[in-house]
């Protein structure tokens, strides 16, 4: 019987492993249980999939879209959704087609997965790989001595959130085999500022638009996000910065716009008629109405007009600043917040030389990779886990060499 071996037991590792047919396989784990980032997913209730149709998921997906289609094409989220159930897991569907365990806790997906994944191999936990080399067959060192195995799927994550046991071993692997590896950066992380925003943190705001523009290109979005000590984060700030995280970053600026609601010309007409009901009251009082009262000063010092100006003193000028600044407020950007906050990492195994078919390096015959290891990686929503069953699916059916 064919052996084969598979590192890392996230939710690639253990869907790769429950996919293996007429297969003797061992999955090896270097932490004390299987599926440790995936108890921290989802705020503890694991969002394992978005039951969306297959034509909304692509577009979620930010870097490897076109690879990804052969393997959830075969593997599309009703399919996983059905083959959680089948080990054990009820499952519920939530706003924006999100999908989380009936029990809201994500050890109940833990548990489904470790159950169909036993079906079909021996997972051994508290086993670290330290090297994998190849002559006949697969040689793997481990810290609990030598495997051997025929095929090998590399399930090993990626950097982020080291404590959960992704150290980034399999970009090493990886390369051992002549792996191109796609520098690993954050996404879907917060955006650490210049700007000092001390004085904003812990402000949140629903409703606004943050942009950046970055080599003629514009990213926006629109919803809600946060101030934090160091910069900006929340939901369409993580999405942001999947996006902006493969381009050089020095100073450039993001723009919020607290009223993306209203036209230039409407703020206008707004500003003049809150000017008009309170003429003898301070700008920075004014301005409550329309904003939260930590970013006035903010608002104003951009539109270099003195909080004290009465409503009646406004120029129409300053007036015209104010709305730009409502509609512009700028702050300038140090980076990405550290790679280890991220909740995925984007780079990884160059996707070129791997068949996103079979997982199956294009390098080295009976090498395969699935999960986040891979250049791959998608917006929140339940996206992640999804690509990674799917790809580790792909890589189990391939690597034990069963036609399903
Ligand atoms: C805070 C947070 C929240 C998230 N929430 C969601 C969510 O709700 N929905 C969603 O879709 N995605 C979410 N994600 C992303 C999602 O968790 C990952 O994309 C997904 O778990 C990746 O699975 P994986 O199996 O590829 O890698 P991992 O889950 O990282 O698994 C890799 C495994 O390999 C093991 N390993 C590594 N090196 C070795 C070695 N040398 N020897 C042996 N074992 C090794 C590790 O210990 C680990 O268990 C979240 C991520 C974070 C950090």
């Amino acid at each position: 019987m064919i052996r084969v071996g598979i590192i890392g037991g996230g939710a690639a590792g253990l869907t790769a492993a429950a996919f293996c047919e007429n297969a003797h396989v061992t999955l090896l784990e270097k932490n004390e249980k299987a599926g440790k980032k995936l108890y921290i997913t989802g705020k503890g209730r694991c969002n394992v999939t978005n039951n969306c149709a297959l034509y909304e998921f692509f577009p979620k997906i930010v870097h490897g879209e076109k690879f990804m289609m052969s393997s959830l094409n075969a593997f599309p989220p009703p399919a996983f959704m059905e083959f959680l159930g089948s080990g054990g897991v009820r499952l519920k569907t939530e706003r924006g087609n999100r999908v989380f365990p009936m029990s809201d806790k994500s050890s109940d997906i833990i548990k489904a997965l470790v159950n169909k994944a036993k079906e079909k191999a021996e997972i051994l936990t508290d086993v670290t790989v330290k090297s994998i080399s190849r002559d006949e067959v697969f040689k793997v060192e481990t810290d609990r001595g030598e495997y051997i195995f025929d095929k090998i799927i590399i399930a090993t994550g990626g950097v982020s959130y080291k404590a959960t046991g992704s150290t980034g071993d399999g970009y090493k692997f990886a390369k051992v085999f002549g792996h191109k590896i796609i520098t690993p950066v954050p996404a879907l992380c917060a955006i650490d500022l210049i700007s000092d925003v001390k004085l904003l943190e812990g402000l949140s705001l629903r409703n606004v638009r943050a942009s950046v523009t970055l080599c003629g290109k514009t990213f926006s979005e629109f919803g809600e996000m946060l101030f934090t000590d160091k910069g900006v984060s929340g939901p369409i700030i993580l999405t942001l910065g999947s996006y902006i995280n493969r381009y050089p970053l020095k100073g450039e600026k993001i723009y919020i716009d607290f009223k993306p609601a209203l036209a230039p010309n409407t703020l206008d007409e707004r500003l003049i008629s809150d000017f008009g009901e309170m003429p003898n009251k301070d700008l920075s009082n004014i301005l409550t109405n329309l904003l939260p009262s930590a970013i006035i000063p903010y608002v104003l010092a951009q539109s270099g007009i003195n909080p004290r100006t009465k409503g009646h003193s406004v120029t129409r000028e300053q007036r015209y600043a104010l709305g730009f600044s409502v509609k512009n407020l700028a702050f300038a950007i140090k980076g990405l917040a550290d790679i280890d906050t991220a909740v995925i990492t984007s780079g990884g195994v160059d996707l070129k030389e791997v068949n996103p078919k079979t997982m199956e390096s294009k390098l080295c015959e009976g090498l395969y990779f699935a999960g986040e290891v891979l250049d791959i990686d998608a917006l929140t929503g339940g996206f992640n886990i999804q690509c990674a069953a799917a790809t580790g699916r792909a890589a189990g059916i391939a690597a034990s060499g069963g036609t399903k």
